[in-house]
């Protein structure tokens, strides 16, 4: 005769998804790792500990898979970058944007005070003076019109109203001179208008939305469900400039160790002083990450070890020859794919 207990708990861990099992498989081998320090360059940011660890994956289906602390709310930081870009790109359409912001990497560390010398442009919108011409971009009457639409953007890829948090916006604020200095070295050149003051304060406002790991894997995967967000069914972004954000994350997307990034794991991402990163498989899901601790590059440690061993376990690198989900497949039903 089965023992009830033996039979329920049998049931249970069989009610464990593969891929839930995956991802706990892989919070419990890398959470002893202690490399890697807390940003603390805005001071707000070094209150976060560095054992904070959550993973989360959500298909272009809407199915999620969270573990860890991955309903814990931290700052987007950066990874609000790319999701701004694609609102520029929507509100003026990709000539209008390249000619205030390029698509290039440029090796040099995020908030480098340099301009490409021939066009005056940022070389990209996922570093500090990009994004601050492309937050100049977002459209609005007013300040307060424009505050709205930008966080309408947030809220349509996270499917609820962004929150900022105000100890760490005010924090961005008071120590933000270096972003100061590339915004007045962008007006000097004509790159950014005469609004850039208020430009300023919408950057650092979006830098300081709080999201969760499992946010992140929603927005990745709105962006990996052609734009529409797969839990609300909303469209985030017009599906003809999904690409162009997908192209700058998987070029620029991780600091300076973005070709590094593109070799070994091959997949569109960015990542965020914060400890986030947000992943993108095109066609399949959104990979999000929170862990504080950064290698000197800005990057988090624990996270760059999760995606490049899911990149390589499941063969999603955007070149892997003859990707056909298989290896996924009895990770989780996908109903459409790439
Ligand atoms: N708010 C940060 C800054 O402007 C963003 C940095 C980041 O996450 O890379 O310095």
């Amino acid at each position: 005769m089965p023992d009830p207990i033996d039979d329920l708990l049998g049931n249970l861990k069989s009610s464990v998804s593969p891929m839930r099992a995956t991802l706990q498989e892989l919070h419990a081998k890398y959470k002893s790792v202690s490399d890697g320090t807390v940003a603390d360059y805005i001071p707000e940011l070094a209150l976060a500990k560095p054992e904070w660890f959550g993973l989360s994956l959500v298909t272009v289906d809407g199915d999620a898979y969270d573990v860890g602390d991955h309903a814990l709310p931290f700052s987007i930081q950066s990874v609000s970058k790319p999701f701004v870009f694609g609102q520029a790109l929507d509100d003026h359409g990709r000539d209008a944007v390249l000619a205030k912001v390029g698509v290039e990497p440029t090796g040099e560390a995020f908030n480098a005070i340099v301009l490409d010398e021939e066009s005056n442009r940022p070389f990209n919108p996922l570093v500090n003076a990009g994004a601050i011409a492309t937050a100049d971009l977002i459209h609005g009457k007013d300040f307060a019109d424009r505050i709205k639409r930008l966080m309408t953007t947030f809220e349509r890829y996270t499917g609820r109203s962004p929150h900022i948090d105000n100890a760490i916006f005010m924090s961005e604020r008071t120590t933000g001179h270096r972003n100061r200095a590339i915004a007045h070295l962008m007006l000097n050149f004509g790159m950014v208008s005469d609004q850039i003051a208020d430009s300023l304060e919408l950057y650092f406002q979006q830098c300081s939305i709080m999201v969760t790991a499992h946010d992140l894997a929603v927005m990745g995967a709105t962006l990996a469900n052609a734009g529409v967000n797969p839990v609300t069914k909303e469209r985030a972004i017009k599906q003809q400039h999904v690409k162009d954000v997908l192209s700058v994350m998987l070029t620029c997307g991780m600091y300076d160790y973005a070709g590094e990034w593109a070799y070994r794991v091959g997949l569109p991402a960015k990542s965020g002083v914060g400890g986030g990163i947000c992943a993108v498989v095109p066609g399949v899901c959104g990979i999000g990450i929170f862990s504080p601790p950064l290698d000197p590059r800005g990057n988090s440690v624990r996270g760059l070890k999760v995606c490049e061993e899911l990149s390589e376990r499941f063969g999603l690198h955007a070149f892997e020859l003859g990707f056909t989900g298989e290896k996924l497949a009895d990770q989780f039903r996908l109903r459409k794919g790439r």
